[in-house]
């Protein structure tokens, strides 16, 4: 999650701590931070992102990510908001130009869309977390690589696994086979649930048309689908209701 630069820096840091314990130095204030800082050096990417205990830190290690080269022309990652402690989280492919100049998700026109619908199905925006696969936009919005995907989908994993939403809707194909890690066609995995567990969290995951899919489509095709999309979503308020309701 460093720059070469700010690699050198910590490691200057890291012998010259080494140089006082050497010297008989023994207490320096703070000095479990500065341990924490020791060890934490030491370690790759990937254990980072597992130590991670806070959705704040996890934030800060997506902010420092270098791990794709979907960094070098991000104005901001979208981390994701909503309650940390979301009973339904909606996850998307990866953010588009006005999230990447706001750091916030699904704030264009699909993001617009994205309210809409679950208005009606009686869900407030601000009750649910929204992320997304990908938390750097991609160049021209397409769609993210394998390789994009494989780095940033320990992210995804960690704030399910510190969020531990109860539901989760994966938003277009790309989220789909990414949390299904599966390869079959987004019809095929629509209107039903898929119980699965990821990071030691139980869910039920459900999968619908994306937004942009929708306000792509024209005409008869655009009612067809959005139509099948009023049935998932119909599908995933009710077993919403159910668990909101379990003591
Ligand atoms: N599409 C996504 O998948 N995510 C966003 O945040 C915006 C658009």
């Amino acid at each position: 999650m460093k720059s070469a630069d700010q690699s050198k820096v910590l490691k200057d840091i890291k012998n010259w701590l080494r140089m006082q314990q050497n010297l008989g130095i023994k207490y320096i204030k703070n000095s479990d931070v500065i341990k924490e800082f020791i060890n934490r050096q030491d370690m790759t990417v990937e254990e980072e992102i597992l130590e991670t205990s806070s959705l704040e830190k996890l934030k800060e290690e997506i902010k420092n990510c270098t791990l794709c080269p979907l960094h070098k022309k991000r104005t901001n990652p979208v981390f994701g908001e909503g309650p940390e402690d979301a009973l339904l989280m909606l996850v998307g492919e990866a953010p588009g130009r006005e999230e990447d100049l706001t750091g916030r998700p699904f704030v264009g026109v699909s993001g617009q869309l994205l309210t809409k619908m679950l208005r009606a199905i009686n869900i407030e925006r601000n009750s649910v977390f929204i992320t997304s696969v990908v938390k750097c936009r991609p160049p021209n919005n397409r769609t993210p690589n394998a390789k994009e995907i494989k780095s940033c989908k320990p992210f995804l994993y960690k704030q399910i696994e510190l969020i531990k939403p109860k539901i989760l809707l994966a938003l277009g194909q790309c989220a789909a086979h990414a949390i299904l890690d599966t390869k079959v066609p987004l019809k095929e995995l629509r209107a039903k649930p898929h119980n699965m567990k990821i990071n030691n969290c139980n869910l039920i995951v459900f999968v619908t048309y994306h937004p942009a899919f929708l306000l792509r489509q024209y005409g008869e095709k655009q009612i067809f689908y959005k139509r099948q999309a009023w049935h998932d979503l119909k599908m995933l308020k009710k077993a919403y209701d159910k668990i909101k309701d379990q003591p």
